[in-house]
């Protein structure tokens, strides 16, 4: 089997999933990109109530937050050749009491995600977006708050980046901390450009430096 077949195996498999179907409120949708080709890698939460209602991943006030951060329109962030979309819970979890949503559902990481990105190719980029992502993608490395993580983003770079969810949510946070988008941003923007300009290239190459890099990291795994 190739390793465009076993991502798309593993992605039915993903979206036939009910295995919390009694916890989630609006029932089991998961919403997830991948391809055995994508090069950046955007970890994110869950499905906010838009997204589950459409079925596409950041189709919401978020997602133009995180386009503009990342500049990148709206056919590149879609295109799953280039961007793997893989948030911590796959379907939407519910509101939480106290506003906001509750945390992604920890059946998802626990049955799926190792699997997901084992599949996948080594991300060149990967954006690390809320508290629940910073704990699977930077696990001890992260620092004791979201704010301590993002604001040592030089420590992952280039990478990897910590990231607030771009929630309007957060906005107040963004205002608490206008580093963020006067510092971290522009050198993401140029990040971003530049995984995208080589996941473009590969796709040139036949996607051979993808399967390379498959077997580099199962090669690196079995020694
Ligand atoms: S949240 Fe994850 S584990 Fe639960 S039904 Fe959806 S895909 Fe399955």
């Amino acid at each position: 089997m190739t390793q465009a077949e076993t991502v798309a195996c593993l992605l039915r498999e993903i979206r036939a999933c009910r295995l919390c179907a009694e916890a989630l409120p609006l029932g089991p949708r998961p919403v997830v990109q991948a391809s055995a080709t994508a090069r950046i890698l955007v970890a994110a939460q869950a499905p906010g109530t838009r997204v589950h209602a459409t079925g596409l991943p950041f189709n919401d006030p978020s997602g133009d937050r995180l386009r503009r951060w990342m500049g990148v329109d709206r056919a590149t962030f879609y295109d799953a050749r280039l961007v793997n979309i893989v948030p911590m819970g796959f379907c939407y979890p519910g509101r939480a009491g106290r506003g906001g949503d509750r945390p992604p559902r920890p059946e998802c990481a626990r049955t799926w995600h190792d699997r997901l990105f084992a599949a996948l190719a080594p991300p060149r980029l990967t954006l690390v977006i809320g508290q629940y992502a910073h704990a699977y993608h930077l696990g001890a490395e992260r620092g004791a708050t979201l704010t301590d993580t993002v604001r040592t983003w030089r420590r992952f770079w280039p990478h990897r980046v910590p990231m607030p969810h771009p929630s309007p949510r957060n906005t107040y946070w963004l205002q608490k901390n206008p580093w963020f988008e006067a510092e971290l941003v522009p050198r993401l923007r140029d990040r971003v450009a530049e995984a995208l300009d080589a996941a473009r290239a590969d796709l040139a190459d036949g996607g051979i430096q993808a399967d390379g890099a498959h077997r580099a990291r199962r090669k690196e795994k079995q020694t």
